[in-house]
């Protein structure tokens, strides 16, 4: 059972978000999220689909990939400053920010070197990123601790969460 299930505010949000991930580069920011429900949706009826707590994304932040192979890496001009403007981008919005970045490969198993730049960046112990693709739109979001060290589908110190699209939630009347 997954800890955490993501879940967009709305269908254009979702929509939008698909849009502005959709290249053969990687795309990389912040997710602004909160456990506040959106207007119109039943949250009732989203535990009974999910069982979990949700993890609603307000809005998000492109941050240009400064990656000298930007189609298999994601890097940005300055980690601690473009973090820092996520932070109170997102505490203006009454939100957390939750980094993520794309592979366009479809694959959402964090590499290696993805769990040494988050541990390196987190600054704590316990750490969450989203790896998604767009071709279906899907995000995996990571929980990790400074111990993993694995890659390549061992998860032993990793837990994801459940991405619950907006049309699923359509489909099963979630909203109202
Ligand atoms: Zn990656």
């Amino acid at each position: 059972m997954y800890a955490l299930s993501l879940v967009f505010e709305s269908a254009s949000r979702e929509n939008h978000f698909r849009h502005a991930i959709m290249s053969e580069d990687e795309v990389g920011g912040w997710l602004l999220c909160n456990g506040k429900p959106p207007p119109r949706f039943n949250s009732r009826a989203y535990r009974r689909l999910a069982g979990q707590s949700a993890w609603f994304v307000h809005s998000f932040i492109i941050v240009p990939n400064h990656a000298k192979e930007p189609k298999t890496s994601w890097s940005i001009w300055d980690w601690t400053e473009a973090q820092a403007l996520a932070v109170e981008t997102a505490k203006a919005q009454d939100c957390q920010a939750l980094p993520f970045h794309t592979h366009p490969n479809g694959i959402l198993e964090p590499s290696m070197n993805d769990i040494a730049f988050y541990a390196r960046n987190s600054g704590g112990v316990f750490y969450e990123f989203v790896i998604a693709s767009s071709h279906p739109l899907r995000l995996a979001a990571w929980s990790a601790n400074s111990r993993a060290t694995c890659a390549n589908g061992k998860t032993a110190d990793l837990a994801w969460a459940n991405f619950v699209p907006w049309r699923r939630l359509v489909l099963r009347g979630i909203v109202k």
